[in-house]
């Protein structure tokens, strides 16, 4: 920030010449300046740039330091000065401090000083907000002991039967095995997209338009002696920037369907047959029995079967509170285990999954 002196005013209190800060007497009347205080040219207006004074002996002059007062006539002196320039008295024995009525120097704001505790106030309560949090979601996800009675259980035993034979498909592909395949004709396949045109489109850009520009406020104290340094007042400027509207050409698409051949087709494969399920809520499950399952009982020339097991086994538990829940044992002896009435401690999870404690 730039530095600069201004010049002062004051009027003489006998004739009421205005005369200019660096002159110790009145330019009209000749009265040695005494008590009339300085004000700024023009009055009332902050001082600016364009008045800085640039003439280096008012500079020396501006900074040489506070006026003095003589103690023996009461005239104001220049403290560059070392004989009273009114009756001669030395500035070594004679000086005073010269008083001025009012306060010259521009009011200080008042710096605002953060309380403080206050950012250790902060701190603690987003670190007390993240606990809560953490403690809230903590309780509702949380997995839970409880003590509970097996209220019903069941089981189910499936077999899965798969046969080998001939199955009808239809596809573009047909697999090497493929037999019977019959050309179902052309049919639509997928989308190609393909090129048409372009389409004109609008876009904004940021581009430079002129200059943004501040002036720091000007900050002045007086230095009692017909000037005032000064700070500030300069400007600061940057690229100002502003949205463009522009257009460019992108390529435009168009959907142009692709049709292939179709066909349909047979080949021996394994599928799924028929499901055998036996269920109950007996202590000892039973696997449906080898007559019910019928394995390769009806099969045609050529065709094979194969089977596949399946067991599920269900608990339900009871708190005492009535809240229940469903357990699925692993095996047949850990559903064997469980017997109807028996109390067992369960651990149940947010989700409601049930494991067995040890
Ligand atoms: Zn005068
Ligand atoms: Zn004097």
């Amino acid at each position: 920030m730039p530095v600069f002196h201004v010049e002062m005013r004051w009027r003489c209190s006998a004739c009421q010449q205005e005369n200019l800060g660096r002159f110790k007497d009145c330019q009209q009347c000749r009265k040695p300046k005494d008590g009339e205080p300085f004000y700024d040219a023009p009055e009332g207006a902050a001082p600016t740039v364009a008045q800085a004074v640039v003439d280096e002996q008012l500079i020396r002059q501006a900074t040489a330091g506070a006026d003095w007062s003589c103690k023996f006539c009461g005239s104001h002196q220049r403290r560059d000065s070392g004989l009273c320039g009114n009756c001669g008295a030395d500035q070594s024995g004679a000086a005073r401090e010269a008083k001025y009525d009012g306060a010259q120097a521009a009011p200080q704001p008042k710096s605002k000083k953060d309380w403080p505790g206050r950012g250790w106030a902060i701190a603690m309560g987003v670190m007390a907000s993240v606990l809560t949090t953490i403690l809230f979601f903590s309780w509702v996800l949380r997995t839970r002991e409880v003590r509970a009675e097996i209220v019903a259980r069941s089981w189910e035993h499936k077999v899965l039967v798969e046969r080998y034979k001939i199955v009808a498909s239809e596809g573009f592909e047909t697999p090497s095995d493929a037999f019977d395949v019959v050309n179902q004709g052309q049919r639509f396949h997928h989308n190609d997209k393909v090129q048409d045109g372009t389409t004109r489109e609008s876009y904004s850009e940021r581009v430079a338009c002129g200059q943004e520009c501040t002036t720091t406020p000007t900050r002045c104290t007086t230095n009692n002696n017909g000037f005032k340094t000064c700070t500030g007042g300069d400007q600061k400027c940057s690229t100002k920037y502003c949205s463009e509207t522009r257009y460019r050409e992108v390529p435009r698409y168009k959907d142009v369907p692709v049709h292939k051949d179709y066909f349909s087709w047979k080949a021996w494969r394994w599928a799924h047959e028929r499901d055998v399920v036996e269920s109950g809520t007996e202590e000892s499950p039973r696997w449906p029995s080898d007559d019910s399952v019928a394995l390769e009982k009806n099969c045609g020339p050529k065709e094979k079967e194969r089977a596949d097991r399946r067991a599920i086994y269900r608990v339900v538990f009871k708190e005492e509170d009535g809240a229940k829940h469903e357990f699925t044992a692993q095996t047949l002896e850990q559903f064997q285990e469980l017997a109807l009435g028996e109390s067992r401690t369960i651990r149940v999870t947010a989700n409601h999954e049930v494991t067995l404690v040890p």
